[in-house]
């Protein structure tokens, strides 16, 4: 296993080049392009690693998938389901477009950044404050590591720079969408996107996933056996923004991607596999991890289709 593991990484590192990273968050910029390293984290507390495996990085996207589990514990899924939608997008990840086409308004669904942006909303707290608590105390759950803690600097230039999510929060206020103050919703989201983890980290989180909500390590039940069938779904159908559906075909694993570079990956009932590499393809996939992904689905036979 940790043969392949070191293949899929040496067959793959030239993809890096083939990708840039994000700069859109001037922060993220500064990101090394050439990095690519994976984690697997098996539901028998087994875990393997190679490559640049250690590179710190901010979770960015992925942390939507805590943000959906929190608000559906919170919330239930009638309340969640709503305001957002459940359907994939032919969109970009920050597009706005649809959002006024769309009778309700309602983010199609609650990985693109509209949705999410719901989502932060409905979570449990009477405040930003509160709300984002909640969901980093999740995240250092569910990657059993109380060390997680935001980047500054990249929070600080997602602050500065967002100016369409601001857009986006804006819109979803006028359309009845976010209840409370939309700045404080805003800025739980930017800190959300700011959370610095390693692959290991991101590994553990999706186990909890793959095993059906309970953590390997301690067998604590996090969430319900529904809430991972539903965000497995929304994570197949929507998590590798709009080529969803191509990763599906050759990857096949319940998985969401974040412009820092990670991709998460849940192997039903068997692993949690995180890689990353910050430099990203069109859609802002990482470039090579999706290639590494694909081989180890291959290799171990891994598609859940
Ligand atoms: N912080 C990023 C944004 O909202 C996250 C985007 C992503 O990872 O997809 O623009």
């Amino acid at each position: 296993m940790q043969k392949i593991l070191q293949e899929a990484i040496d067959n793959n590192r030239h993809w890096t080049a083939h990708g840039a990273v994000a700069s859109y968050i001037p922060e993220l910029a500064k990101e090394n392009p050439d990095a690519l390293g994976v984690c697997i984290y098996n539901i028998d507390n087994t875990t393997l690693c190679a490559g640049d495996s250690h590179t710190k990085f901010t979770i960015q996207s992925v942390s939507k998938v805590v943000t959906l589990i929190c608000a559906l514990i919170d919330k239930g899924k009638e309340t969640v389901f709503s305001s957002v939608g459940m359907e994939p997008s032919a969109d970009p990840f920050n597009s706005m477009v649809k959002l006024e086409t769309r009778e309700s308004h309602k983010p199609l669904n609650p990985f693109i950044n509209a949705g999410a942006i719901v989502c932060t909303s409905m979570v449990q707290g009477d405040n930003g404050i509160e709300k984002f608590n909640r969901i980093h105390n999740m995240i250092k759950i569910m990657a059993d590591n109380p060390a997680i803690d935001i980047n500054q600097s990249v929070y600080r230039s997602e602050k500065l720079t967002g100016n369409t999510n601001r857009a986006i929060a804006y819109y979803l206020k006028g359309a009845g969408l976010i209840e409370k103050d939309v700045e404080d919703v805003l800025d739980t989201y930017f800190k959300l996107c700011s959370i610095e983890v390693t692959a290991l980290d991101v590994a553990k989180m999706a186990s909890v996933v793959a095993n059906n909500g309970i953590t390997p390590w301690s067998n604590e039940r996090l969430m319900s056996i529904e809430i991972c069938r539903i965000v497995k779904a929304i994570m197949t159908t929507c998590g590798l923004y709009d080529s969803s559906g191509q990763f599906s075909v050759e990857v096949g694993l319940p998985s969401k991607s974040g412009v820092g570079g990670c991709i998460m990956a849940v192997a039903p009932q068997n692993m949690g596999i995180a890689v990353i590499g910050p430099a990203l393809d069109s859609h802002g996939n990482s470039m090579a991890g999706k290639k590494v992904l694909e081989y180890l689905s291959n290799e171990l036979n891994l598609s859940i289709f």
